[in-house]
């Protein structure tokens, strides 16, 4: 296995940062997690523009230029001989002293890591996840805005331990307010009488890329949907819930906090867009 490590490709035991390394000290830096099916890297843009989003909102100067990093991209795994597989692309502060000052951090580190995939079983698409509701709160727009593909990753971990020791597989987080944001690692959505919501990504999710391809899909499809806010008890009620994201793909949820969801497996709507995002990914992104 081959790792881009600062313009070099190195093997997994040689690809090391420095201790002093900012995304190791303090989580100072971005990531993406991408998809590669069938050779085609699956929304490579969209991907490395929220990259470059969230490199120039927290000031941090990527050393690459987009296209180096496409080339970057398509190299590591053309060297790793992979067609199937997951990308992680970090880009963290870089090395600089103790202080948490980015301005002793003379240069970006860049990481290139690309992997065979496999997090869930076809079965568990059929079966649906058991989920449950947790009090951690998704960061709001203030410190650390979702918006921003942050490698600051704690309230997201925090709620994979809630879950964890609750059983479940997978968690469902709410803002302050009480609105459903997102799960630990993936978006939501939630269908009622044929009608398919998700929340707004202003209420504290990130703007998946899966999510959006999936309204892109329903708006092609001509499914309804709505970006709204709504409440547990709409998850509670809801028909079919799932959840999306570059890993997880389209999965239902059969359990939310010991309420069965519809018939407690995976609905029709979501294995019908299942179907769907799968007939697209390996045609839109780079070849
Ligand atoms: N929400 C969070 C917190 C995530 O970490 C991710 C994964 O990247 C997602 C949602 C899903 O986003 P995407 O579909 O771009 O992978």
């Amino acid at each position: 296995q081959w790792i881009y490590l600062n313009g070099q490709y190195v093997t997994k035991e040689n690809a090391v940062v420095s201790v002093y390394d900012h995304g190791f000290l303090y989580g100072d830096g971005i990531f993406e997690g991408i998809r590669i099916y069938n050779g085609n890297i699956f929304k490579c843009k969209e991907h490395l523009d929220r990259l470059y989003d969230s490199a120039k909102s927290i000031m941090l100067n990527i050393p690459l230029t987009y296209q180096e990093m496409e080339d970057a991209l398509v190299e590591t795994l053309r060297r790793n001989e992979l067609r199937d597989g997951y990308i992680r692309l970090v880009v963290s502060r870089g090395a600089g002293n103790l202080g948490l000052d980015p301005n002793r951090c003379p240069k970006a580190s860049v990481i290139i890591i690309v992997e065979q995939l496999a997090i869930y079983s076809e079965e568990a698409y059929k079966t649906g996840l058991k989920t449950v509701s947790v009090s951690t709160k998704r960061n709001l727009p203030d410190a650390l805005n979702p918006k921003i593909k942050s490698l600051n990753y704690l309230n997201n971990i925090l709620v994979k331990i809630q879950s964890n020791l609750s059983g479940a597989g997978e968690a469902i987080m709410l803002n302050s307010q009480g609105y459903v944001t997102e799960g630990s690692g993936d978006n939501i959505f939630i269908i009622k009488n044929g009608v398919i919501t998700t929340p707004p990504c202003y209420l504290g999710a990130l703007e998946g890329i899966t999510r959006q391809a999936i309204i892109d899909i329903c708006n092609e499809k001509g499914y309804k949907l709505k970006e709204e806010p709504f409440s547990l008890h709409d998850v509670y009620i809801a028909d079919e819930v799932f959840l999306t994201g570059t890993a997880a793909e389209v999965i239902a949820v059969r359990e939310v906090d010991g309420r069965i969801i519809g018939e407690g497996h995976a609905g029709p709507i979501t294995l019908k867009l299942l179907e769907e995002f799968r007939s697209v990914v390996d045609k839109d992104g780079l070849k």
